[in-house]
């Protein structure tokens, strides 16, 4: 290159003259930095506005710790250790500087790598101040998350006080707009929205686009004031106006999750965090809304989260601490024994014995319901096969998810187990939650179809928590209903439930369907539920649910043995 020809020919006062002309003509800050000397020389302007002690300097990588914004230093110092090494021909960068004042300014540092006299790598480029033309996303025209991070890191460490709240928006059906209308009607929603926040918002509010769909609106301070709830409101309230006035051609909501605290001591990654899980609570909760972060609700989160780690370790280490309980199921006739219902219990080191309502959600989320179903099912079709000895006609209740329904190939797993223990297909009853239930696919009804011609009997359990619907009893042709403790103790308190639940036994009977009663503790309850006329009976008064040991021991022994 001619350029480089001329340089190596030319002596220091030469080259510095070259400079302030160049400079003449251009805003920007020309440079040369030798990376194998570590000799800096720099445009006679940029040693005014900013901390260089002179306009040639030795030694430069110590002053320009003095001149690089601390937290960008190192991101610095490896890029120009590419180029000296040869890695890179190159240096384009965005980063900060401190002006003699100790204030923050954006710069954009370009430059080309040269070898010179001596084989010196030199690095040639200019410095140009970005000022309010942050880097932005070419779609909303708005800053993205590593601006958001190293602006965020600064006001944490100089004056978290400051900050008022910080507010992430996502829009709540984005990756439909995208799949059904295209990336293009997804750009315009983003941008649509991107100027509906913009507009919203007070001057001095910084607005930052972040992954995909969300946005990150933060208040440091320079502000108007204006409450983060009232925002969320107003954007909610344009986008429903953009909607209508489209005449509904495009209708998207948006949810909010707001961090609003005191930030000291906070890092970005927190925020980052917080702000997410906020966010998606309020999706979970039914999404087109605002939730503030909640410190409780994160550490219950939390919690399960390191749950559902225990669980998984337990898991993979052949089931420990799981533990199959049974619990007596009586003929409401005689109060004879007449089966049992399969309930998984779980203790673990850290956390002990974990209730049931806590940890079977968490398998369920987690997909781990459908490994631990199958180990339920197992060991209570084997319990129930050395039971039938005792008690001919024994069944076997086990809980089924709707997880392992729509998720696994159960009949595949109950065929396998049926086969493979040797229990006639008749002494198993699957428990299916009248909550959990969702619709009823084409798929899901060959399965209930396919139970029934294998003569696996199906309960419908939690009767009269959820919206107790005859429905449900028809569509999985439920042999047996199981009306809940919750139901029952209504009906021991007061006439009206007593009477529905009187009712609805009724009617199961006339649809040819049988009762179990469950959560009967007292005598007393018992004989008052009798006149209902249930068929079966499960509850403490009969049996707590035991280890098979105990049960055998409690239970079996008062039937007639063989
Ligand atoms: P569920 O299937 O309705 O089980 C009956 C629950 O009522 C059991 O609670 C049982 O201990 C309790 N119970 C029975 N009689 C009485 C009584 O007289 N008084 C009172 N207060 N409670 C009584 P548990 O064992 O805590 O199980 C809770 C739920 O967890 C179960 O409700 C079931 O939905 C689920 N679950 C348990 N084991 C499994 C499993 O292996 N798989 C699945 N998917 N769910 C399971
Ligand atoms: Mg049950
Ligand atoms: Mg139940």
């Amino acid at each position: 290159m001619n350029y480089l020809s001329t340089l190596q020919g030319m002596s220091l006062e030469q080259i510095q003259a070259v400079i302030e002309i160049m400079q003449m003509s251009s805003d920007a800050y020309m440079f040369i930095l030798d990376l194998t000397a570590d000799t800096y020389m720099m445009a006679e302007k940029a040693t005014k506005r900013f901390p260089f002690p002179a306009t040639v300097i030795e030694n430069c990588t110590d002053t320009f710790k003095d001149i690089v914004y601390p937290s960008d230093y190192d991101m610095l110092a490896a890029e120009l250790e590419k180029c000296r090494s040869g890695e890179k021909d190159g240096h384009a960068m965005e980063y900060r500087w401190l002006d003699r004042m100790n204030r923050v300014v954006w710069i954009s540092c370009k430059g080309t790598v040269v070898t010179g006299a001596e084989g010196h790598r030199l690095l040639i480029g200019a410095v140009s101040e970005m000022g309010a033309r942050a880097k932005a996303d070419n779609i909303t025209g708005l800053r993205r998350e590593a601006r958001f991070r190293l602006n965020m890191e600064s006001a944490l460490r100089d004056n978290p006080a400051s900050v008022r709240y910080l507010m992430r928006i996502g829009i709540d059906n984005f990756k439909e707009i995208n799949e059904k209308e295209g990336v293009e009607a997804g750009d315009e929603v983003l941008r649509e929205l991107a100027d509906c926040i913009i507009k919203t918002v007070d001057e001095g509010v910084d607005i930052y686009r972040l992954v995909a769909d969300e946005f990150m609106i933060v208040d440091s301070g320079t502000g108007g004031g204006k409450e983060p709830r009232a925002i969320y409101r107003q954007i909610q309230e344009t986008i429903a106006a953009m909607a209508e006035n489209k005449e509904y051609s495009r209708f998207y909501t948006v949810s909010g999750g707001v961090l609003e605290e005191d930030f000291s001591g906070r890092t970005v990654e927190e925020l980052m965090r917080f702000t997410e899980f906020a966010l998606n609570e309020a999706k979970r909760n039914g999404r087109n809304q605002m939730m503030v972060f909640d410190r409780a609700a994160y550490d219950i989160y939390l919690k399960r989260l390191d749950i559902r780690k225990s669980l998984r370790q337990d898991v993979s280490h052949d089931f420990r601490g799981f533990e199959v309980y049974y619990q007596p199921i009586v003929s409401a006739a005689d109060y004879k024994l007449i089966g049992a219902e399969a309930l998984l219990r779980w203790k673990n080191e850290k956390y002990g014995s974990v209730s049931p309502a806590v940890f079977v959600p968490i398998l369920e989320e987690s997909g781990l319901i459908i490994p631990v179903g199958q180990h339920v099912l197992w060991e209570a079709a084997k319990t129930c096969k050395k039971w039938k000895q005792y008690v001919p006609g024994f069944h076997i209740n086990v809980n089924l998810s709707y997880v392992q329904l729509y998720k696994s190939d159960l009949m595949r797993d109950v065929e396998r187990c049926i086969q493979e223990v040797g229990i006639e297909p008749e002494s198993l009853v699957l428990e299916l939650t009248e909550s959990g239930y969702i619709e009823t696919s084409d798929r899901i009804k060959e399965l209930f179809r396919d139970l029934k011609s294998r003569k696996i009997d199906l309960a419908l359990d939690d009767f009269g928590t959820g919206y107790s619907n005859m429905r449900y009893l028809k569509e999985i042709d439920a042999k047996t209903v199981k009306i809940d403790r919750s139901f029952v103790v209504q009906a021991l308190r007061n006439e009206y439930d007593y009477n529905i639940i009187s009712h609805i036994i009724d009617m199961v009977h006339s649809l040819g369907s049988v009762v179990c009663m469950e959560g009967i503790e007292e005598k007393e309850e018992l004989s008052k539920m009798m006149a209902t006329k249930p068929d079966m009976i499960q509850g403490y008064y009969f049996g707590k649910p035991a280890p098979a040991g105990q049960f055998e021991k409690e239970f079996l022994q008062l039937t007639d043995s063989p």
